[in-house]
């Protein structure tokens, strides 16, 4: 059966590898980027609880998601949350406002990646109080930014970003902002040179910082996957969202 062979993947050598390439590309890194030891977020869509567990077990926290009905349903698993009680979920699709109440109130949620609009931030900043432990539990989100222009990339346009990371600074006090995301453009040829869509994202920290007043350590950067998630720790990533060399390739979507 097709699921079998994909809980075949060897998941601890490809965690093991992807976590040297960080190193490695850590070590490349520009000594004038921020000196922050990258999180590697795992992303598990469409991948079986076995293997979120085995890279649980193999020591990996924070896995990501891009479907809120398959994170809700993967974060309040049996298994999951009787051998992964210190998972970290990151939500790292498009979010529908009908499914916010979903999101917040899945075990283990640790960040969501993907607040694109003042609109989403407030619904969240709102529903959040229904489901936080206590009044200073914040939940984490980043701005998502289109840096690649294309229209089925969802994000605010990189000249928006401020103007979202203020309002949310400002106005959404059950919120702690960890900094900005991107997804870019697929399949770019890095021998043209620095990925523009990670330099934009960087930019706009730069940005964010200046205007807003604040520590360029502070913000962090998600940016990256499995085929340039190197290059872009080397352009300044913080959090690197990683699949494919993790869990292997994924089967085509049929749901
Ligand atoms: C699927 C996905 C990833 C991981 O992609 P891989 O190429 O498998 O590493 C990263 N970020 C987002 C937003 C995704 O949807």
């Amino acid at each position: 059966m097709s699921s079998d062979s994909q809980e075949d993947f060897d998941v601890m050598f490809g965690l093991k590898t992807v976590l040297c390439q960080i190193e490695g590309a850590v070590a490349r890194r520009s000594k004038d980027l921020p000196q922050i030891a990258p999180r590697l977020v795992a992303v598990s869509k469409i991948k079986p609880v076995p293997l979120i567990i085995q890279a649980y077990e193999a020591g990996q926290r924070h896995f990501g998601e891009n479907y809120v009905n398959e994170l809700a349903e993967k974060a309040h698993n049996t298994d999951i949350q009787e051998k992964c009680k210190d998972i970290k979920w990151h939500f790292i699709g498009n979010l529908q406002s009908n499914k916010i109440n979903k999101l917040l109130g899945s075990p283990g949620l640790f960040a969501v990646e993907t607040i694109d609009s003042v609109k989403l931030a407030d619904a969240v900043n709102k529903q959040w109080a229904k489901y936080r432990k206590d009044e200073g539990d914040r939940m984490k989100v980043m701005v998502q930014v289109n840096t690649s222009g294309e229209e089925a990339k969802n994000g605010v346009e990189p000249k928006d970003a401020v103007a979202l990371y203020e309002h949310v600074l400002k106005n959404c006090t059950n919120l702690e902002l960890l900094g900005l995301m991107t997804i870019g453009q697929y399949g770019y040829d890095v021998s043209q040179g620095p990925n523009p869509d990670f330099v934009s994202l960087a930019k706009c920290r730069q940005e964010v910082c200046e205007n807003l007043k604040l520590d360029i350590n502070k913000v962090e950067l998600s940016m990256g996957m499995s085929t340039d998630f190197e290059h872009a720790i080397e352009l300044g990533a913080t959090t690197v969202r990683v699949g494919t060399n993790i869990f292997g390739v994924r089967p085509p979507k049929s749901k």
